[in-house]
């Protein structure tokens, strides 16, 4: 029987199969062994084949998939987290205030969906918030800056409804999976976007506590107008693995035009003769927060033991 993995809670699995049943599986012993590279072999999105034994389905085979995302497992450099499989397109969440969303983190997260060939969107949350001007203003220039590099970028609240509806267009039909820091308002969206789904939320004083998540889990739910998102834990960082460094800059969309310009093709945009990169972000072609992200990731890229 077919089925598609809908949740993964470390080693819990969760499937539905055909016949709409969910049920908890297991993994046989072989998949550990064969796929030794991943925190665990299989992801939310995923599609199996399994057989039921006492209410159980086993995982006998992982069929190949379309596409999936992964990062590099924080807890061990060498090894691969699924995050999700199968999708159509993946959304960060993004506050510029409680909590403060990095720009490492975005750009991150979108140089890992470039990498991946998934396409990426943005979300600003929580729309309905007073923010200082200064933060105000930031989160204007920063909708400006990644809807001109050709990202779908919204501005929502789960609370007042301001932008859902355009961000359910953008859900419709669609495999999304959906990421965020912890306390950006990601069960609030997925709670406002499927009624009667009663996500826990967390309480806005925890939100100072850092390292406190109400997701720990990643699972998958229908939207009810057809589509379906994937919910997952506040990841940290979406840490790139298997990118050499002279690749990198071919996942920052606005640099791509320029590549093929600088003098030698291994240039890495950092201080090389002839580099046509450098000249495009200092007549600010390349936004400079953009070339900035682009250096950090590159420092952790030649950091990260493979
Ligand atoms: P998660 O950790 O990303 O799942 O975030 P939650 O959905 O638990 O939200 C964290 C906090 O932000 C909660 O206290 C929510 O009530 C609050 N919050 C989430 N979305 C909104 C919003 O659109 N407007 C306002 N004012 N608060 C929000
Ligand atoms: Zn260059």
């Amino acid at each position: 029987m077919e089925a598609t993995v809908i949740r993964t809670s470390g080693d819990h699995v969760h499937v539905r199969t055909e016949e709409g049943m969910i049920l908890p599986a297991t993994l046989r012993g072989k998949f550990r062994l064969t796929v030794h590279d991943l925190t665990t072999p299989v992801g939310v999105g995923d599609r199996v084949r399994v057989r039921t034994e006492e209410g159980i389905a086993v995982i006998e085979e992982i069929f190949p998939r379309r596409n999936w995302l992964i990062r590099v497992d924080p807890n061990h450099y060498h090894r691969r987290q699924i995050l999700a499989c199968n999708i159509d397109q993946a959304l960060l969440l993004v506050t510029v205030e409680a909590p403060f969303t990095p720009l490492r983190y975005v750009d991150g997260f979108l140089v890992l969906c470039e990498a991946f060939d998934v396409p990426a969107g943005l979300a600003f949350t929580k729309a309905d918030l007073p923010l200082k001007p200064s933060s105000e203003e930031k989160r204007r220039n920063l909708i400006r800056l990644y809807q001109q590099i050709g990202y779908p970028t919204f501005l929502v609240s789960s609370q007042t409804g301001e932008g859902i509806e355009s961000l359910r267009v953008y859900l419709r039909n669609k495999r999304t999976f959906i990421t965020g820091l912890s306390g950006v308002g990601k069960s609030s969206l997925i709670n406002r976007l499927i009624p009667f789904l009663h996500l826990p939320t967390q309480p806005l004083v925890r939100l100072t506590q850092r390292g406190r998540h109400t997701t720990t889990y990643s699972a998958l739910y229908e939207l009810p107008e057809g589509g379906e998102v994937i919910d997952s834990p506040g990841f940290g960082e979406f840490r790139i693995g298997d990118v050499q460094p002279s690749e990198l800059s071919h996942y920052f969309p606005e640099m791509r035009a320029y590549l093929r310009q600088c003098q030698f093709n291994n240039c890495l945009h950092i201080d090389e003769p002839g580099c046509a990169v450098l000249p495009a972000v200092e007549r600010g072609e390349i936004p400079s927060s953009r070339y900035h992200t682009y250096l950090a990731l590159l420092k952790e890229l030649k950091a990260t033991p493979t």
